[in-house]
Formats: C-alpha cells, sequence, structure tokens
C-alpha cells in the first residue's frame, strides 16, 4: 500500500483528521488530498465557536488560531419576528473570548498548513475510488501532470457538501428537510457591529435566519439561510429575500445605508445533522459535510466536522492495528460520534421544528430575554456556538415557554 490512511479534503473535517493521525502514524503514511490548493474560499458564516477552539486546544494549534485576523466574539444579538431586539453574552470581556469570526479562506489555512507539518499534501482532484472485492482501496484523481493512483486500506472523505465518496455509494441526497441552501456576501461598513455575532429570525425565513457576523477591518460576513422544503414551499429567491432584508427592514436599513458588498451574493448547500447520513463502509468513513453533521437550527458545521475528524482518526488507528476495515468493524465510528454529538442536535431539531410551528414561542423567547435579565443569564449557556444547547430543546422548557405571560 502507497499509504496506511489517504483523506480527501483539507477542510475543517480533513485537516483535523491529518494532524491526529499524522502526530500517530508519521507524515509520510497519511495522504491528504485537495482539489484546491491553500488558501481558498468556503462559503460560509466564517463563525466558530467552542467546538472547534476545544479541538485546536487538544492539537495545541489554539493559541495560533486565536491571533488569526479576525473577530473575536462575545455574545449573540438575536431578534425575533415581531422585531424585538436582545443581546445575550457568552461571558464577561475580561475572559478569553469564547468565539471567534475569521473569515474561511484565513481559517481553512491555517488548519491546512498545521495539518501540513502531519501528513503529506497534494493538489488532486479525486473522480473515483479503487474498490476491489466490495472494499475502497484507494483513490482515483487528476493533477496537473495527469492521471493518478493511490493506494490505503482505509480512505477519510472529507470532501464536503458535494463530496463524491458519498456519491459514490447513493448516501448524499437527503430529504429537502434536511437540507439548508445558505448564502454569503462580504460587506465594508456596516454601522451598528459589535462583538456579538448577529442573528435575526426574520419572519419570511422561519426557521431559518438572516445574519450580520463581524469581520476584521470592519468588513461583515452578511447572510442568510433556508431549508430548502420551506424555500420550495414558498418558493422564496434567496438572493432577493436577502436584497429585500437589506433595503426595507427596518432593523437593518439605516445600518447598510452606506455599506459597500465587497462581492455578488454567492450561495451554497448545508446537509444538516438532523438526518442521520450512514457515514461508514467497507474500507471508507465520511467526515463533516459529507457525513451531513451541520446543526439544524443554527447552521454550525466547522465544529461538528472537527469532532468528526478526531473520532475518524481513533477509529482508522484502531483499523489498522486489528487489520480489519470491514464496515461492521468501523461502525464505531458512527455510534461514538453520535454519542459525543447527537443529543444537542435532537434538541436542536425539536426547537428549529418548534420556531416553524409556533413562531410566537420565539417571540415570547426573546420578550421575556430583553425583560428579564435572570431568564437572560439563563439561555446564555444555551445559545447557539456554546456546545450546550440540550436543555433549550427539552420538553419541560418548551412547556414552561407556552406558559409564559405576555
Ligand atoms: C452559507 C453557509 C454559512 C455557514 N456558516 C457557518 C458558520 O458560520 N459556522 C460554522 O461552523 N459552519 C457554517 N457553515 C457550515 C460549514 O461551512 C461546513 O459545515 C464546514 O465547512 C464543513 O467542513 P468540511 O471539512 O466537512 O467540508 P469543507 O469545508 O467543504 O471542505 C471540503 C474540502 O474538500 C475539497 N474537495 C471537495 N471535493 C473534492 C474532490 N473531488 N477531490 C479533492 N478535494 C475535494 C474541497 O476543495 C474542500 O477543501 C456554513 C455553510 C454555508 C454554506
Amino acid at each position: 500500500m502507497d499509504y496506511d490512511v489517504i483523506i480527501i479534503g483539507s477542510g475543517p473535517a480533513g485537516a483535523t483528521a491529518a494532524m491526529y493521525l499524522g502526530n500517530a502514524l508519521g507524515r509520510e503514511r497519511v495522504l491528504l488530498v485537495d482539489k484546491a490548493g491553500f488558501p481558498r474560499d468556503k462559503i460560509c458564516g466564517d463563525a466558530q465557536g467552542r467546538k472547534a477552539a476545544n479541538i485546536m486546544r487538544e492539537l495545541g494549534i489554539e493559541e495560533g488560531y486565536r491571533q488569526l485576523p479576525g473577530h473575536p466574539v462575545y455574545g449573540i444579538k438575536l431578534s425575533s419576528p415581531n422585531g424585538t431586539e436582545v443581546d445575550v453574552d457568552i461571558t464577561t470581556r475580561d475572559k478569553p473570548a469564547p468565539g471567534f469570526c475569521h473569515r474561511r479562506i484565513i481559517f481553512d489555512k491555517y488548519l491546512h498548513d498545521c495539518a501540513q507539518g502531519s501528513a503529506t499534501f497534494k493538489v488532486m482532484t479525486v473522480t473515483d475510488l479503487i474498490i476491489e472485492d466490495g472494499f475502497v482501496k484507494g483513490i482515483k484523481g487528476k493533477d496537473a501532470e495527469g492521471e493518478k493512483e493511490f493506494r490505503a486500506p482505509i480512505v477519510l472523505a472529507a470532501d464536503g457538501a458535494n463530496s463524491i465518496v458519498a456519491k459514490k455509494f447513493g448516501i448524499n441526497q437527503n430529504p429537502p428537510e434536511h437540507f439548508i441552501v445558505g448564502t454569503r456576501q462580504y460587506y465594508m461598513g456596516v454601522t451598528g457591529l459589535t462583538d456579538r455575532i448577529e442573528i435575526h429570525l426574520v419572519k419570511s425565513l422561519l426557521p431559518g435566519y438572516f445574519w450580520i457576523f463581524p469581520l476584521e477591518d470592519g468588513m461583515a460576513n452578511v447572510g442568510l439561510g433556508m431549508i430548502v422544503k420551506d424555500m420550495n414551499d414558498k418558493k422564496v429567491n434567496l438572493k432577493a429575500a436577502q436584497m429585500k432584508e437589506i433595503a426595507e427592514n427596518p432593523l437593518f436599513k439605516e445600518r447598510f445605508a452606506n455599506a459597500t458588498a465587497l462581492e455578488d451574493i454567492k450561495g451554497w448547500n448545508l446537509p444538516l445533522a438532523s438526518h442521520h447520513r450512514k457515514c461508514y463502509g467497507n474500507g471508507f468513513l465520511l467526515l463533516g459535510d459529507a457525513a451531513s453533521l451541520i446543526d439544524p437550527l443554527s447552521g454550525e458545521g466547522v465544529g461538528t466536522a472537527m469532532i468528526s475528524g478526531r473520532h475518524a482518526a481513533k477509529t482508522a488507528l484502531e483499523a489498522l492495528k486489528k487489520g480489519d476495515f470491514s464496515e461492521k468493524s468501523l461502525k464505531i465510528y458512527d455510534e461514538n460520534l453520535w454519542e459525543e454529538i447527537g443529543t444537542e442536535i435532537e434538541a436542536n431539531y425539536r426547537l428549529q421544528k418548534l420556531g416553524k410551528r409556533f413562531p410566537f414561542l420565539i417571540d415570547k423567547l426573546i420578550g421575556k430575554a430583553k425583560k428579564d435579565e435572570k431568564f437572560r443569564k439563563r439561555i446564555e449557556g444555551m445559545l447557539p456556538y456554546t456546545g450546550g444547547r440540550q436543555e433549550m430543546g427539552k420538553d419541560s422548557f418548551v412547556e414552561e415557554l407556552q406558559q409564559m405571560e405576555e
């Protein structure tokens, strides 16, 4: 075999797996390929929370990450469908920032550079897999020199939302209620930016949202996301919806009056973890977006992609030790991964469905948080990107909300 492990894709999932594997096996035994050289852009909201930071701490690369050009995030500005705004902080300003917004062109390059210390990297577009006796045994693809093949007993597919590996095994399609389409447009000169990310639950997009995330040097990441099923049912054109919100919504129109768009509106897919995709098979594992691991409420996918990278590396190392790359043996990856992320995903999916059915509950929640400091403090630990959302999706919390007085 050419390598012990091949990783397709050097985004957050693949780069993380490469670091864990390279540290254990040595750089020359791990092949990391990506169709792009780095830096490369990735359409995203650019927010990273505690899940991502925890992995980077474990890998010893958190300090460098905190120095990257970007914007610290201490809290969230939320607005409800009726236009009420509330600021909720995750922690105080004397503590290290719990989150950041780093443009992915910068963040992914950092992770990729760290991964290059642990794995052999090649720019190569993977076009197919080598499959023998029902087992994945390597990759086929093209680079600047022509067609190439590389072999390894296990292949980790971290090739994103349009994963060719997931497609090859017919597991790339999510039902439309488990897929979001999101947009992104960088801006300069939006007024009123703070060290909070802004999530605006505007009525026309529920349970999707419009966001404004602060970036370095006065830039902002502006976008919106909507579940594909709702988008189709309501016949929403996302680009037009984004332009309409910016031009007409009383919460934003003044803030954008003198702002400049730095690019056209771009769009990309978010496969949601509310659809538990099978993420293993004979000789392969799916990671990150290829495994459909994005939070169905917040759209956060970087953290879970990195968590999947850690679990995939662990499973691959155990498989190498045992010499067993069968689907039966690799199933443990799915079990361990979902044990870690499953509870929060389930809670957030319940909340997502609830917000869609009962938008007035969101008005109630945000209205109460604005008026009642004690309540606001209580929900601080349940916010997106904090990694502690379970309580909010519990039936008891929802009942409490329903019984709340206006
Ligand atoms: C509009 C939008 C907003 C979002 N906002 C946020 C946010 O604010 N915070 C957050 O946490 N998440 C957000 N997400 C989700 C997040 O972007 C993804 O979950 C995350 O990028 C997944 O990482 P990944 O490593 O699995 O895949 P990717 O980051 O997509 O990386 C996949 C890599 O595989 C490579 N590749 C693909 N195909 C091939 C091939 N055939 N051969 C070789 N290489 C290949 C690509 O070049 C790429 O480098 C957002 C997504 C969208 C679309």
